[in-house]
Order: C-alpha cells, then structure tokens, then sequence
C-alpha cells in the first residue's frame, strides 16, 4: 500500500535544505546505511551524490544504524546533506553480537587460521558481525518497520547518471522484490559449507522455493553445487515486507542455527542473492541497467551510449564489469534468454 510520503514530508520536524520537486506520489520507503561514526566523511561522499543524482528531487528518509551511539559530527553532517529526514538508531544487542549456540573457541580458531591465509577480513569479528547484521536484522529494526521498500547505501560508492524516474515505484508497480546492478563470484574460502546449509533448509521448507525461481543461475547441475554468483548488495533496492516474510526468516534462522556467519566468514550478499534465486520467481528480481555505480573495485557503467548521454552520466564505460569474466550477468541474461546489448563483446 502506497504511502504518500507527502504527508509524512509534511510533519518533518526538521527543516528541509532543498524542497522535493518531482511530482506523484511517494513510495513508503527508505535509504539505509550501516555505518560506524568514523565513516562519516566517505557516507557524506556517497550522500551528496545520491542526493545530486536523485534524492534532492524526491526528500526520501534516509535511515542510519550503528551498533554504537552516533556522536553529533555524524549526524550533524549527515542531517544537513539529507534532503528527507534523517534518522538514527542504535542496533540493540540481541541484534548484534555471538548468539549462544557459537562455540566462541571455535570461531577463535577459524578467525587465526583465515588470518594466516590471508583470507579478507577473514580475521574480523565485527565484519562477521556485520554480515549477519545485513543478512538477518536490518530490516527489523525499529525504524525500519515503518517502510516497506530500501535501498541500500555505504560508505564511498559513486552513482555517475541522474536516475531519472523513482527506482522505489518502478519495484512496487513492477512488482519487483529485489534488484541489482552488479554481480560477480563469490570468495570460495569464505563460504565452504553455505550451500550445505542451504540444501538442508530447501528440504525441511520445501514450500519457500519459488516456481520459476532463478536456480539455473547459481547453480550448473541443478542444484547440487553453488557457482558462488550472487548478486553485490553493498547496492540493494528491495522489498523490507519480503525480508520480513516468514520464508526469508525461515531461511535466515536456519542458516544462523549453523553457525556459518562466525565459523566461516559468510557474506549478505550470497546470502540474500541465494534467498533471492530460490525463493522469488526470477521476474521478481531486477537488474537496474540505468543506475550507474561504482564500490570498490567494480564499476557499473550503463552499456549503451544513448542512456549515458540521456542520463549525463560520467563513468567511463570501458570500465564498466558487466561484460568481464568474472561478472556474473551475462549468465543472467542467458537464463532469461535476453539478447545482450550492442557491443557487449568489446567489453569482455
Ligand atoms: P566491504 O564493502 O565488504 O569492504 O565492507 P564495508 O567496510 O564497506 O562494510 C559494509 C557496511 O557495513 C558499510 O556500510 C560499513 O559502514 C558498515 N560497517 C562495517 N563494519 C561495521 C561496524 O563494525 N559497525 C558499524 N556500525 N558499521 C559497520
Ligand atoms: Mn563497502
């Protein structure tokens, strides 16, 4: 149900630094970001240019979660660049932190055996806290029961095209769920025995599993192994109510219970782009071509001139990964037996 984002605009109790112009109604939706308050100045990069490219045009809330207190340089700098309100909570700690099945010498061990092999963050607690955080509480956090739709941003991104029409009702009148604009392999040592767990979830749920869902496209023997494809979800734009669904909690939970977020080093990102693949028809998922994006160190630059010209965009699309090796889109476009743009293969 559409909330008109008006009427919520309108009892703002902060001042907006630049009124909302484009017309129609809004979606009940939000920009979130994890941060800690020491990402300050690179959430501000990422802030400016969504605003620039978007937001400044539309005033929507921009949610910010921490597992500390957000001292008052952040939210300072972060109200006055935010053109909706500006919102910020503490992540509880029943959020946030080992649950009591984790064998804490366990995880002690894998986290010093990753650090000798020298595996990314493999050797992090709060990362790990941080995956699971994104995998399974974000979006039930308190101020995040108010909307149903997000869009993730973090630290440092880049967006190089206006996005010219409002990415939030394109998935609620497309009846999308979840979108992406890159994809690629995942790390193999950083999740060793997810698809395990994921098998065992598929055979005690087996009503979660969507018809004409996306399997095809993360696995190549129908299902027996992981590819490691998934979709990048430092960029999201989704659906809160599916997340919040009784399948999406199922499977979380599951998965938690196996303890993978602390003995090996899983990410969100296979995580929700499994979820995504198994449990949504495939059509519910989106791939935003016209939203260019940039996370270290992968590049999204539209393929196709005149949408680059259209949208002023900046990015050099030489660097655009789309097309590279390692992308795992053009796998996409054959499961949905799409044709590929004009010059996809100079770009390989
Ligand atoms: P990467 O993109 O995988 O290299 O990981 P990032 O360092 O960008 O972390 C992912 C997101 O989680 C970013 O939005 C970070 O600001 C945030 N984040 C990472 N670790 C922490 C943490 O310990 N506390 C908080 N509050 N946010 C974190
Ligand atoms: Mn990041």
């Amino acid at each position: 149900s559409p909330n008109p984002s008006s009427q919520k605009l309108g009892t703002n109790k902060q001042p907006f630094t630049h009124n909302p112009v484009a017309p129609g109604e809004r979606m009940n939706a939000t920009f979130v970001t994890l941060a800690r308050n020491s990402d300050v100045w690179e959430i501000s990069r990422s802030i400016r240019q969504v605003e620039d490219r978007f937001n400044r045009n539309y005033g929507y809330d921009w949610v910010f979660l921490n597992d500390d207190e957000f001292d008052d340089t952040f939210k300072k700098v972060t109200t006055t660049l935010t053109s909706g309100r500006a919102r910020y909570g503490k992540i509880g700690e029943d959020h946030w932190g080992f649950p009591s099945w984790i064998d804490q010498e366990k995880a002690a061990t894998v986290r010093e055996e990753m650090r000798e092999k020298k595996i990314i963050y493999g050797d992090s607690i709060s990362y790990r806290h941080m995956c699971r955080y994104e995998s399974g509480f974000f979006f039930r956090h308190p101020l995040m029961m108010e909307y149903e739709y997000y869009w993730r941003v973090e630290p440092s991104i880049e967006l190089f095209c206006d996005v010219s029409y409002d990415p939030f009702k394109y998935m609620a009148e497309n009846n999308k769920k979840y979108s992406f604009v890159l994809s690629l392999y995942e790390y193999r040592e950083t999740i060793p025995t997810l698809w395990d767990s994921v098998k065992n979830f598929t055979q005690s749920f087996p009503q979660h599993i969507a018809k004409d869902n996306a399997l095809w496209w993360i696995s190549e023997d129908e299902g027996k192994n992981y590819n490691n494809c998934h979709f990048w979800s430092n960029f999201e734009i989704g659906s809160l109510e599916w997340l919040r669904s009784d399948a999406y909690i199922d499977y979380f939970t599951h998965l938690d219970k196996d303890g993978g977020f602390f003995y090996e080093r899983w990410g969100d990102a296979p995580v929700h782009s499994i979820a995504a693949a198994l449990m949504l028809p495939k059509d519910e998922i989106h791939f935003f071509n016209d939203i260019a994006y940039y996370h270290v160190p992968f590049t999204h630059c539209p393929t196709g001139e005149q949408t680059r010209l259209d949208l002023k965009c900046h990015c050099d699309p030489s660097h655009n990964f789309d097309w590279n090796g390692y992308s795992c889109l053009a796998r996409w476009y054959d499961m949905n037996d799409w044709e590929k743009p004009e010059g996809w293969q100079d770009e390989q």
